[in-house]
């Protein structure tokens, strides 16, 4: 298959390589270009391949079978419509996480169906309970008592299903609660992983059973190119030498994102303007999947536990909630929607109230999440 190489950065340069490496006679891939959106490169030869403007491609469209794509994860939608509107036959992917493996498989390029969508972000609680329970934490843990884990055969039919409306997820964040609680992480992740091989896949953690990592969990993150998101809170900084050094041991990668503050928004009044509140929101884009639907933020999942646990009436309207199985939805009727404020948007003040981090354990009051 003659291909274009779509982008001569990092990425690129990677690419082009990997292919002279793994296939030096261009049995599978021979790469015939670079293509570039940066007019600097443009004309240049790089690496023996000359270095074509879009505009250029879309004349010798006829040269090449399709594009394979080497940019950054959050550039690759971008590319993909502009491939798609100057009228690239076939879109190709190597995903990005693939590039820190040293024994890239080139079978790992995968096909983009680019009718489709991609959508920008998703995450899901693989357990609801937390080892720690901050106070006013966005997930309501604290009012869980009792261990709740995700429906494993649920997850994954929705994972499924999601797969059939959008051609890929940018990013996918697994959390909780502490999702290392939840024993089944590492089928979990390798599922995910299977599905949506685009993605930036990363498992959210305080980072306190980091230490305790198992053996299954330790290969399933490995092999997904997974990454631990730790939130490092004053009780997890006590540990961070300990975590960093149990994460470079076993080869995972990880980030630290240190968290002081939290910040209470829910209004009980419902009198804000949903779209200025969309606009200061605090967790914006953060599109939740639970029991086959979406939602556009953590609050519309699990906001009946506040309800019940303090009589408060925070309505969650049918609309708020996207079934996934619904007749008629399509990829791009489902990012649409998504795009839009929800009704329970009217909830979050335009003013959130910074309040320092605090563990409260289960000794909870509404004050910890509501405002006035
Ligand atoms: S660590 Fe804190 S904020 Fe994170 S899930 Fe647990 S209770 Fe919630
Ligand atoms: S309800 Fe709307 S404004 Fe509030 S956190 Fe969710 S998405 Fe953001």
């Amino acid at each position: 298959m003659n291909v274009a190489i779509w982008g001569s950065g990092y990425y690129g340069t990677k690419l082009r390589m990997i292919l002279e490496h793994c296939d030096p006679n261009g049995k599978s891939f021979r790469a015939m270009y670079f293509v570039d959106n940066d007019e600097k490169k443009w004309g240049e030869v790089y690496l023996g391949l000359k270095i074509l403007s879009p505009d250029t491609l879309k004349r010798s469209n006829e040269s090449i079978d399709g594009i394979v794509i080497a940019v950054s994860n959050e550039k690759i939608n971008d590319i993909v419509n502009q491939a798609k509107k100057i009228g690239i036959k076939r879109i190709l992917l190597l995903p990005t996480w693939q590039y820190k493996k040293t024994d890239v498989d080139l079978n790992e390029i995968m096909e983009i169906e680019y009718e489709k969508p991609r959508l920008n972000y998703l995450e899901f609680h693989a357990s609801e309970h937390c080892n720690l329970n901050c106070k006013g934490c966005a997930s309501f843990c604290g009012l869980i008592t009792e261990p709740r884990f995700i429906d494993e055969r649920v997850l994954f039919d929705d994972l499924k299903r999601l797969k059939e409306l959008v051609w890929g997820i940018g990013i996918i964040r697994i959390l909780g609660g502490e999702p290392l609680l939840n024993p089944s992480l590492h089928r979990i992740v390798s599922f995910t992983r299977r599905v949506f091989p685009d993605s930036d896949l990363r498992v959210v953690t305080n980072g306190l059973l980091l230490p305790s990592l198992s053996r299954e969990l330790i290969n399933a993150m490995r092999c997904s190119g997974a990454v631990f998101d730790v939130s490092v809170y004053p009780p997890t900084q006590k540990r961070i030498n300990e975590i960093k050094c149990i994460c470079e041991l076993n080869e995972i990668e990880y980030a630290l994102n240190r968290i002081e503050e939290f910040y209470k928004v829910l209004d009980p009044s419902g009198k804000n303007d949903p779209h200025i509140s969309l606009l200061n929101c605090i967790a914006p884009g953060c599109t939740l999947l639970k029991n086959g639907e979406l939602t556009k933020c953590v609050f519309l999942q699990y906001v009946d536990l506040l309800n019940a646990s303090f009589n408060m009436n925070f309505r969650v309207d049918n609309d708020d909630r996207i079934n996934i199985y619904s007749d008629g939805l399509d990829g791009n009727k489902l990012v649409e929607m998504l795009n839009r404020p929800s009704g329970f948007c009217k909830y979050c003040t335009q003013n959130p109230i910074p309040y320092k981090w605090e563990a409260v354990g289960y000794k909870v009051a509404k004050e910890d999440w509501v405002i006035g």
